[in-house]
């Protein structure tokens, strides 16, 4: 009982800090300088979770409750853990605001790897008691929750904040000494085990059992009066020595088992609830795979994700998306046949197990479950199940493997060898990759982009490649990697330096260097510690800001036009020209072109492609004239004909970038071509 008690405690811990750093990670910049204004986001979530008080802390602790009360709590354990990183839970604390007593969750709010505030929420410690499933045990003594240095951690009565189990033992006197001794090598052992103490004039047994959350330690206090009353009916049977009495002890014995599997059922059912369906967890699965894997037919491992639930949530808000997610549930259970099963495993991933026999069957399978109405957008991973010897979490792995590779057109993937093979090989380029970058192995080449005569070169763009052994690797290898897994903000911080570098160096050997436009990858527009970093890097070369410009593609726009525009007017703000790479690929009109103010526009290489067809050459025109009416400058890249460039002059393009002029080339290159600009027309 107490092992399924310990399981569920950390099951109920962890999903509290997952639903906890969720929120830290989906504040907004404003509502974390804001504390004071952002208590009224809480109150549904207090509401439902049974908070006390849940509040945002300034790093140097200062945080307000919902009464508006002004509280600090820097010197609070929790709150320095979390500082440090740590999403914790502390022990049974008396709260600032009201004196109650309380337990607090707590999670650092992150952002560009350093802790900005902390989040944290305070639940009354009975209502935590009664949340941690803990009260089936009270029907056989007094139940704690304590850490290894004896501190209470909870106990559903105990108003007592400073109780330390260990010291109160100790000051009952010396009796007690040898079972402390004991007690607290079980627990420098993790070791569980019990004792017999003796206060009050009673004799009492402390059942201890390792809790998986911590260090906590769950204890048991029965008094052995109490114990007497369990068994002594059948030790009496046992002293009558009279077989119709034995018979009877045996029936005693099993009520007393059956009470005990009734509690111990209770615990287990509370281990597998999810709190946000009600309905089955990732424990329950995991816990009852196999009896499900009966060797009569085939599975299938299905996770299917929510896509976009953070964007969700910060629109429609926590407690919809809880609804929603309620929703998808109900009708994901219709969809299972027998034998098979579905969990909420996670925040907005659930766990299918699926029964097949051909793999057409099971295709059939998956499309079933994505025909199912739902009002979030998910994908699929699908692992087949080879053997019911796979542990659990390498299936769970191998889903994600599918999920991430989605079949063409589909919103499924199927896991296959040939799949963990590309798998193996994106972590080897990845950890590669991150080499390079403590190498400086990324460096910039340069491609001029000419005026509109033809001749003088006005500017250049940095385009990255790999120095990678003796090997030069062009973008297309690494970049999508880099964007999926974030070191793209690396290699474009590399390329800024090396741009740097070569403009200081230019400007010390007497050469008269052009604007070089670096490439900013959309991953980290909405980081607002970037712009510094850029400025950093610029400030160590002391190279004049109007040398530097940057590129943004047009994608970076989709959806996150508020925050792009404060981005661009923060680098106009600093002296940096911003231009609007890949016009033309994406969707955006040119009026929201013009609210974001970029300096420039690019259009793409497949417009300049188009040249020739009249319907091109129409939509080039119109662009063109469109752009200088909102003062913007026009460059066009990909121009690799004389009559691609004699058109764009007709049609009034300022500058142009394309291998009709030249190819990208390495800083020697591009060097020698500064002191001496040539003709190319
Ligand atoms: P982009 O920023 O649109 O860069 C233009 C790409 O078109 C470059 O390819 C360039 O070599 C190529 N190009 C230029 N003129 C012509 C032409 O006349 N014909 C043809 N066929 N191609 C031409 P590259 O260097 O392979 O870069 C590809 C993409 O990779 C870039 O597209 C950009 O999106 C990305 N990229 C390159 N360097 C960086 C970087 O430092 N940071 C980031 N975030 N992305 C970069
Ligand atoms: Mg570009
Ligand atoms: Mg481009």
């Amino acid at each position: 009982m107490a092992e399924n008690a310990s399981e569920h405690v950390s099951e109920v811990v962890e999903n509290e800090l997952r639903e906890l750093e969720l929120y830290a990670r989906n504040l907004t910049d404003e509502q974390i300088a804001n504390p004071q204004v952002s208590i009224d986001l809480f109150s549904t979530v207090r509401e439902k979770n049974t908070y006390n008080n849940m509040s945002i802390t300034s790093l140097d602790g200062t945080c307000y409750t919902k009464d508006g009360n002004q509280v600090n709590v820097a010197h609070r354990e929790y709150f320095q853990k979390a500082l440090a990183g740590k999403s914790n839970i502390s022990y049974l604390l008396p709260s600032k605001n009201d004196g109650t007593h309380v337990n607090v969750y707590a999670v650092p709010i992150i952002r560009n790897d350093q802790v900005v505030a902390v989040l944290w929420a305070s639940v009354k410690t009975e209502n935590f008691f009664e949340s941690l499933g803990l009260s089936g045990f009270e029907d056989y003594g007094r139940i704690f929750l304590i850490n290894d240095e004896g501190t209470l951690i909870s106990e559903r009565n105990m108003t007592d904040d400073s109780y330390n189990f260990f010291e109160f033992i100790s000051e009952t006197g010396t009796p007690n000494e040898d079972s402390l001794n004991a007690m607290k090598q079980d627990f420098a052992a993790g070791t569980d085990g019990y004792q017999q103490f003796c206060y009050s004039n009673q004799k009492i047994y402390m059942y201890y059992t390792n809790m998986r959350v911590d260090d906590w330690w769950l204890l048991i206090r029965i008094p052995k009066a109490t114990l007497w009353t369990f068994v002594a009916p059948q030790v009496n049977v046992v002293l009558a020595v009279s077989a119709v009495l034995a018979v009877i002890a045996s029936i005693d014995f099993v009520m007393l088992y059956l009470h005990v599997k009734k509690v111990n059922n209770k615990i287990r059912k509370n281990a597998y609830m999810d709190n946000i369906t009600e309905g089955k967890n990732d424990l329950y699965l995991k816990y009852n795979l196999a009896s499900y894997l009966n060797g009569e037919s085939q599975f299938a491992l299905v996770s299917l994700e929510v896509v976009n639930l953070n964007g969700l949530v910060n629109v429609l808000g926590i407690q919809t998306v809880y609804q929603m997610i309620c929703s998808l549930y109900k009708k994901l259970e219709e969809k299972m046949g027998l034998g098979e099963v579905v969990v909420h495993s996670y925040f907005g991933e659930f766990k299918l197990l699926l029964k097949y026999t051909t793999v057409e069957s099971l295709l059939k399978r998956i499309e079933q479950i994505d025909a199912v109405e739902a009002k979030m957008d998910f994908i699929m991973g699908v692992y087949p199940i080879e053997s019911a010897d796979v542990d659990y979490e390498d299936m769970c792995s191998y889903t994600n493997v599918a999920k991430g590779n989605l079949l063409p057109d589909c919103r499924y993937g199927i896991y296959t060898k040939e799949l963990h093979k590309k798998e193996v090989e994106q972590v080897q380029l990845e950890e590669s990759i991150k080499e390079g970058i403590a190498k400086q192995e990324f460096k910039a080449w340069f491609q001029p982009k000419y005026a509109m005569d033809g001749k003088n070169i006005i500017g250049a763009e940095a385009l990255v490649r790999w120095y990678k052994e003796d090997k030069i690797i062009g973008p297309y290898v690494f970049i999508p990697l880099c964007e999926a897994n974030g070191l793209i903000r690396e290699i474009d911080c590399l390329v800024l330096e090396d741009v740097c570098r070569n403009l200081q160096q230019w400007l010390r050997e007497g050469k008269n260097p052009v604007p070089i436009s670096v490439n900013l990858s959309r991953n980290y527009l909405d980081e607002p510690d970037f712009i510094h970093r850029l400025e950093n890097i610029i400030a160590v070369y002391q190279v004049p800001r109007h040398f530097i410009e940057f590129e943004v593609t047009e994608s970076a726009m989709v959806g996150n036009e508020k925050k792009l525009k404060e981005t661009i007017d923060a680098l106009h703000n600093r002296g940096f020209k911003i231009l609007l790479d890949d016009f033309g690929v994406g969707y955006s009109s040119i009026k929201t072109i013009s609210d974001l103010h970029f300096d420039t526009v690019k259009i793409d290489k497949s417009f300049v492609d188009g040249i020739g067809q009249e319907q091109w050459d129409n939509i080039i025109q119109y662009t063109i004239n469109l752009s200088k009416e909102l003062n913007m400058k026009i460059v066009a890249e990909g121009v690799e004909t004389k009559e691609q460039y004699e058109f764009l002059v007709k049609c009034g393009c300022d500058i142009f970038q394309g291998y009709y002029f030249d190819k990208p080339m390495d800083e020697p290159s591009f060097s020698a071509l500064l002191c001496n600009v040539t003709t190319h027309v």
